[in-house]
């Protein structure tokens, strides 16, 4: 049976994105049967996590430093870096819609208690590479590889 984990939404004052419109981009990429195999349910009340959409300089604030997304495991808080949502990142070869689907799922990947890996030449590229800075050698890729999956399942997914 799939591990049921709640998370909160929550958007910086300032940013000029509606509450919905954050809310029904994330359901739908962490909903979606090629995302991670856990039942996630939104919860503004009851969360085991906090998807943040923060400015740019609040991120270089908390996390200590510049031009990326990141998320704190200890205090169950995920920042993702408006500047990015709305630009995206070259290095990534992400259009803005599959960018978006690997910054959430990479910060998810983080709550759920792993780390990075390293691209791999010639083949897809991991979700858990952090792949706003760089791909590599590696094709683009937006959703969790079969490996990754695993290692989900192993750890949440048991019985
Ligand atoms: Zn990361």
């Amino acid at each position: 049976m799939r591990a049921t984990i709640k998370y909160r939404i929550q958007i910086e004052e300032g940013i000029k994105r509606t509450q919905k419109n954050f809310e029904d981009e994330v359901r739908s990429i962490l909903t979606d049967k090629r995302s991670w195999p856990i039942n996630f349910i939104q919860d503004q009340d009851n969360y085991d996590f906090v998807i943040n959409l923060s400015k740019a300089k609040t991120i270089t604030n908390i996390c200590n430093f510049k031009g990326l997304s990141c998320s704190d495991s200890l205090k169950k808080q995920i920042y993702i870096n408006n500047y990015r949502w709305i630009n995206g990142s070259k290095p990534s070869k992400h259009n803005i819609k599959d960018y978006r689907r690997y910054a959430i799922q990479h910060e998810v990947f983080h709550q759920l208690g792993f780390g990075h890996s390293q691209p791999v030449k010639g083949e897809k590229v991991a979700i858990s590479v952090q792949q706003t800075i760089s791909i590599g050698e590696a094709k683009k890729n937006c959703w969790p590889l079969p490996w990754e999956i695993e290692w989900v399942n192993k750890k949440w997914n048991q019985n």
